[in-house]
């Protein structure tokens, strides 16, 4: 349920109602808007009925969230988020003013590979570097990661750079030492459902950046969203990776309309990877530039100083001269529609 306050309800009408959901063994969570506030409840629809919340001071309604999903839904908060990644001179925003141009390498393979990389997403104005420590392969005989020592170079390479890191957990049992090395984690499409993992980045104080499970909808994307909310987590960035279609001219379908679908319906950032969409790097550019125009709030994309010998997902990371492509599409396309590129 939501509860819509009054455009002048006080500090002190709204303790009041928060005090009194949260007597009833419900949970309250408060978004402050620039007009109105609006409390979100988590509980037992007939005890919420049964506390009369009508009737409080500053209260202006009390309806229903029609969707399956709560927290991350317009209905809970009916302005689009902005989440921040990062501290201090490494911080980032994702969010509906900003394009934010998320590079690097799929996997980290040495501390050279990802500085180069990490350089070379850095010159192309991009706000986060990318890499994966613990990579979700579909072969086990494929390369794994570098585990723990691919998260301290990423720690390394931030030191150097300044960009913030996102890198993506794979097991909710590693989740102090992915936390203790990223900026952000990313939950990749495999385990998009995997609930366990959900609940433990929701229990996390850093920002998720959350793919879009290849065989999922856009509802159980969004539920998936939900589980990380639900333990307190709002920080949540969503990333369409491309879903299984039956074309096989790609590695994925990037389902590019799902952006603005996702955008009507939630207020969390949505942001697109068109390098795991299309397996290709001669698409990445112009699926970049789609991304761009359909009003996503960023994009992610590999980067590596030597795609030839790249240990993981060589075809579709760009090279130099690609990647400058990208950074002026980047630089050029976003404050046409209203946006401040990031970086
Ligand atoms: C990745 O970003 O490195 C990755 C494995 O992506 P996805 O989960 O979308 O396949
Ligand atoms: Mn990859």
């Amino acid at each position: 349920m939501v509860i819509v306050m009054r455009p002048d309800a006080t500090p002190a009408d709204i303790a009041r109602v928060v005090e009194r959901v949260e007597e009833s063994g419900a949970e309250a969570f408060v978004s402050r808007g620039v007009l109105r506030t609006i409390i979100g409840l988590v509980g037992d629809v007939a005890t919420l009925h049964g506390l009369n919340l009508r009737a409080l001071a500053g209260v202006a309604d009390v309806h229903r969230i029609t969707a399956p999903y709560k927290l991350v839904s317009r209905e809970h908060h009916a302005e689009r988020s902005t989440v921040w990644v990062g501290s201090g001179d490494s911080r980032a925003a994702v969010g509906p003013d900003t394009f934010s141009l998320i590079a690097g390498p799929c996997a980290v393979e040495t501390p050279e590979q990802t500085l180069q990389a990490a350089m070379m997403a850095k010159a192309a104005g991009a706000a986060l570097l990318r890499g994966g420590a613990y990579k979700p392969r579909t072969s086990p005989y494929a390369f794994q990661g570098l585990g723990l020592e691919g998260l301290k170079i990423l720690a390394d390479v931030r030191a150097e750079t300044g960009l913030p890191v996102v890198t993506e957990i794979v097991d909710a049992q590693d989740i102090d030492v992915v936390t203790e090395y990223a900026d952000m984690l990313q939950v990749g499409t495999r385990n998009m459902a995997n609930f366990a993992l959900l609940q433990a980045v929701g229990q996390s104080d850093k920002p998720v950046l959350l793919k879009r499970g290849m065989q999922a909808t856009i509802e159980e994307w969004l539920m998936a969203a939900e589980y990380v909310a639900q333990r307190g987590n709002l920080d949540i960035v969503l990333c369409e990776r491309g879903i299984r279609t039956f074309e096989n001219a790609t590695r994925n379908t990037l389902d590019i309309s799902a952006v603005p679908v996702v955008q009507a319906v939630s207020h969390l950032p949505v942001i697109v990877d068109p390098s795991h969409a299309a397996g290709r790097r001669d698409l990445v550019v112009p699926l970049s530039r789609a991304a761009i125009a359909v009003g996503a709030d960023g994009v992610i994309v590999d980067v590596h100083p030597d795609p030839e010998t790249a240990l993981c997902d060589g075809p579709q990371a760009l090279f130099g001269d690609d990647l400058q492509a990208l950074a002026d599409a980047v630089r050029r396309l976003p404050p046409l529609l209203g946006r401040w590129p990031t970086g």
